[in-house]
């Protein structure tokens, strides 16, 4: 008898994450073969030699014997409890523990917030270029994405005029990524109340996904979106991946706020779905009050002289020498998502350009369509590595390219 196949679900096909996808298979290919290489795809800072600070640290040490148990499904009260300080502090009065879920990151908690809100066939305004898990889960919970676009030449900003057209009978939602990954943006407040009013127009739930919240450079300001949106249903994500450098730590919140009438069915969805998982991970959790206890350590990096700035700055010089890359230089994040432009730019296909480096100059970058652009000629590089080697990568690259457009 043959073996039966095993099918996956059909909407699978629509998916992907090629930050993690076949290039990055490849990489490991070329690695087992012997070969050293660059790899810029993954913002992960534990990779890159940054540390989770360590009175976080020995806040799970001091308490590694309380965690054998299942904590709520919300979370440990003490970490939301610093959760809802910490929105507080930043000007989001009226929020308690109870209104924060913690999650196995932000991963999972945009994955259960969509699962809570979609019917099938409902549809969520996301921004292209976004983070393609935010178009995955919508695609998975059986959601449609429309895509708002987040233009360069508008600073990767977007536009709330297109913003509104594009919504039906079926919006149930807008995604906010801020700061953005991939283009680094951060959006001003003017621009975040004109989406704020467009929710509260039409009836929509607000999900800013703020896990960059504490990385911005040369004065930009980040501007979180709850206090602005105030009774309008809004859904914060921070977590300790990025701006706490723990991404393995698998620790991740999202603070509901707006109206309580209007929000008390979502919530009891929410509170179901985090109840079918049982609860997040508990070690992580502990490290939550001393994250959000009011020590800066992510303040010295983005700082002048820091090494993402530093890095951040490397990149930017290297693209404004290059004759072949126009760069809109981040406002905050851990990427950059040059272009590719002028001859070098002729019929280019980033996917190929992404492969062509890897196999000739050893250098991993992720493809711009990944982020669902419907344009084909940039990629983004994580601003993790130390200034020196981004410089290498950007020689690198400008070979690749000039190869390019001399043919
Ligand atoms: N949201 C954005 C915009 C991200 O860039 C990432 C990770 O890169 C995540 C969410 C997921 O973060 P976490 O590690 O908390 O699951």
């Amino acid at each position: 008898m043959p073996t039966p196949h095993v099918a996956t679900r059909e909407r699978l096909s629509e998916v992907r994450y090629e930050i993690r996808g076949e290039l990055a298979r490849r990489a490991r290919e070329l690695e087992a073969q012997g070969h050293a290489l660059i790899k810029l795809n993954i913002g992960n800072p534990g990779a890159f030699g940054f540390r989770a600070p360590e009175h976080m640290q020995r806040a799970i040490a001091d308490h590694i014997h309380d965690t054998d148990p299942y904590a709520h499904q919300q979370g440990l009260p003490a970490a939301r409890e610093a959760i809802a300080a910490h929105h507080a502090a930043r000007g989001m009065h009226g929020v308690s523990a109870d209104d924060v879920f913690i999650g196995n990151g932000v991963s999972e908690l945009i994955d259960i917030s969509l699962r809570a809100l979609l019917d099938p066939g409902d549809e969520v305004l996301l921004p292209s270029p976004d983070y393609p898990l935010w178009s995955a889960a919508t695609i998975l919970n059986d959601g449609r994405p429309v895509y708002y676009r987040c233009r360069a030449e508008d600073g990767f900003l977007p536009d709330p005029d297109e913003i509104e057209a594009l919504v039906s009978t079926h919006t149930r939602a807008i995604v906010l990524i801020n700061p953005n990954n991939p283009t680094g943006a951060s959006y001003p407040r003017a621009l975040l109340e004109r989406i704020v009013a467009i929710a509260a127009r039409h009836g929509l739930l607000l999900m800013s996904d703020e896990i960059y919240d504490g990385i911005t450079y040369d004065g930009a300001r980040f501007e979180p979106l709850a206090p602005i949106a105030g009774d309008v249903p809004c859904m914060s994500f921070g977590g300790l991946s990025k701006v706490h450098r723990a991404c393995g730590w698998r620790v991740g919140w999202a603070l509901l706020s707006g109206d309580p009438a209007a929000t008390r069915d979502y919530r009891h969805a929410i509170d179901l779905l985090g109840a079918l998982r049982l609860c997040a991970n508990v070690p992580g959790q502990f490290a939550v009050p001393a994250a959000l206890s009011g020590l800066d350590t992510i303040g010295p990096l983005v700082a002048p002289g820091g090494r993402l700035h530093e890095a951040r700055r490397a990149v930017a010089e290297a693209c404004a020498a290059s004759p072949h890359l126009e760069l809109r230089v981040p406002d905050g994040a851990l990427y950059a998502f040059p272009g590719v432009v002028g001859d070098a730019a002729r019929g280019f296909d980033d996917h190929r350009f992404a492969l062509e480096l890897m196999e000739t100059e050893h250098v991993l970058v992720v493809p711009g369509s990944s982020f669902n652009v419907p344009f084909r000629n940039h990629f983004r590089v994580t601003l993790l590595p130390e200034p020196e080697q981004l410089r290498e990568v950007f020689r690198r690259i400008d070979r690749v390219l000039a190869r390019r457009a001399a043919a």
